[in-house]
Order: C-alpha cells, then structure tokens, then sequence
C-alpha cells in the first residue's frame, strides 16, 4: 500500500518573514562563509504561496512591495526547493508557482527564505509526496541558511549557518514597527564589509570566535516576555557592516528611538529597520510618527506560526 497521500490540483501556503533579535557572527572560514549564533522571531508579515499542477516549472510574482530582482525564471528560490523536491521524491510533474510577496527583497527579513520554505510544503501538499519533517527540514538547509526557521517559525535559537535550530522558550508577544527599505542589500556584500571591517580594526576589536553564543540574557528576556529586557539585550553583529553601506539608515534609527521605541536594530543582512515598541499602543504612536516622516512603515507582532498550509 501506497504511503503518499492524494495529489491536489492547488494548495495555498504561507510563511513568515523573520527579525534577527540577535545575531553574532564568527570568524570568516576558509570555504567563505561564516557560522553564526542567531536568536530568531517569526513575525506577522507573510508570504502567500500557491502550487498549481503543471507539466513543467515556472513562477509568477505580484506583491505590496518592489519586486525589482526578484528572479520569475528558474533562478527563483520557490523553483530551485520544488525542483529539489521532485528529485527527492522521484516525482514526475512540474508546477506553478504564484508567489504574493510582502516581505521586502533583499531587506534581511528572510522573504525569499520564506518562499523557498512555502514552496516545499505546498508542493509536498499538492503531489501528495508525504515527505516527513525532518527530511523537508534538512531539503530546506540545502535551499539556504534561513529557510528552516520559515518552515518552523515561532522563536528559535540557530547556529552553524543559522540552519541549526532549537526552539526557544518565549512568553507573551513582541510588538514591532518595521521600517521598510526602498531598495536592498545584498547578504553577501555585507558579510563582505564586516570581514572588511574587521579587518581593518583587528587590533581594536575584541576578538572573533569562531564559535559564536547566543548571549543569555536575550534567552532570558524571551523566556520572560519582557521586552526592556529584550531591548537591552538585543544586537547584530552586521549592523555596523549595514550602516556603513547605507548611512541613511542611522538618522532612522534615531528617529525611532526618539519617538518611542525601546530600541532600534537592523534586521539580518538589513536594510529593514526593527523597532521594539513597550506595547501596542506605543507601537502604534511610533507607527503614525514614522510615517509622517514619509517612511514605508508596517506593523507586526511576533512570535507567529512558521508555514503552514491554508484552506482556500
Ligand atoms: P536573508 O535575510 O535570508 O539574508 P533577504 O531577506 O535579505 O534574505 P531575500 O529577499 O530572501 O533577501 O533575497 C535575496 C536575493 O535572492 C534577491 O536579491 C534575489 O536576487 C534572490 N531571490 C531568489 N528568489 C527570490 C524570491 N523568491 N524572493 C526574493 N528574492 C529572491
């Protein structure tokens, strides 16, 4: 007997984009790339993906925001994790994806992470192929650093690459105000300019590890819900790195925290801003004083769900 379950014609899912209320990152290794330590929080700006049965692969993108370099050929992440599903399952027939994009590109919120993650579950869904958690979990390693947490969301602690994830205690619910960027930045250039900047300042800087913790006090903060202290402990080792490449970011650092956020970091990579409001109501103070000063502002909370599967 047959363990697949059976194939659907469509199969709406959404995932989560992500902020980095920490993010320590190591010592540049030999093959590039870095390991980091890195405390996730899932939050309510998704992304909607749906898998329609077709003979062959292909997407379409429409969204709130630009979706300038957003690949609509094979190059797309949500194509690349269905692709690597078929291979994986032996499955035969293709797919079309619709991706509805909110999370900002290139903006460190993990948007195409999350689609990655929204097409395997969509098109294990919509070909009945069963796979079993775990294995999608490592499948999505393979996809990217970030594309587990999507398919897990919630709060969670990753590290080697940030695929390595374990779930965090976490009590109650952040309220945050993103300012969204008008163009992005590329992960890579900014892994560049902090392995640059340290560079430059060795003899200054404390030194790297190679093994780079979650500090205690943001699991301790999280644990107790408590967003001062999550605000004191908050930090991102790239956004110095982020700064440097968009200095226009720190006068909007400022003019949050002059207006009522308990702090203001760099979401991953950057450019999205994360300000950490006390409550909804000062979120909701500091939501109308960004936007006056003409910024794309949105307001989330977190943690939320990672991604799941909708009825339509
Ligand atoms: P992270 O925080 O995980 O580093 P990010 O949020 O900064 O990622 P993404 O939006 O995930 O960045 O995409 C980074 C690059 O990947 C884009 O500039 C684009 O060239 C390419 N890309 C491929 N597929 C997608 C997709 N589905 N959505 C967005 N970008 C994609």
């Amino acid at each position: 007997m047959s363990h697949r379950a059976a194939a659907k014609t469509k199969v709406h899912v959404r995932a989560p984009g992500k902020i980095n209320v920490f993010l320590k990152v190591g010592r540049l290794q030999d093959d590039g790339y870095h390991d980091v330590a890195s405390a996730y929080q899932a939050v309510s700006l998704f992304e909607d993906v749906r898998a329609y049965q077709a003979d062959d692969f292909s997407v379409s993108v429409t969204g709130s925001v630009d979706l300038d370099g957003v690949p609509t050929d094979e190059t797309n992440i949500a194509v690349q994790a269905a692709k690597l599903l078929a291979r994986e399952t032996g499955h035969q027939g293709g797919v079309h994806l619709e991706i509805e994009k909110h999370v900002p590109a290139a903006g460190g919120m993990g948007g195409g992470s999350a689609d990655a993650a929204a097409a395997l579950l969509a098109c294990d869904h919509l070909w009945g192929t069963a796979l079993p958690r775990e294995r999608m979990l490592e499948l999505a390693a393979e996809l990217g650093a970030d594309v587990p947490f999507a398919l897990t969301g919630g709060t969670a602690i990753g590290t080697g690459r940030g695929d390595k994830l374990s779930p965090a205690l976490a009590q109650g619910h952040s309220h945050w105000v993103l300012v969204l960027p008008d163009s992005g930045l590329s992960t890579p250039e900014v892994y560049h300019e902090l392995d640059r900047h340290r560079q430059r300042n060795g003899s200054t800087l404390l030194p790297v590890t190679d093994r780079p913790e979650v500090d205690p006090k943001v699991l301790q903060a999280l644990r107790a819900g408590d967003p001062h202290m999550l605000a004191e402990s908050m930090h991102n080792d790239l956004q110095a790195a982020a700064l440097q490449l968009e200095p226009a970011l720190i006068d909007i650092l400022e003019l949050g925290e002059a207006n009522g956020a308990l702090t203001g970091i760099v979401s991953g990579s950057g450019p999205t801003i994360a300000f950490l409001a006390a409550d909804v109501d000062s979120a909701l103070d500091l939501q109308v004083a960004l936007s006056a000063a003409r910024l794309d502002v949105v307001r989330v909370s977190g943690p939320v769900h990672g991604a799941r599967v909708l009825a339509e």
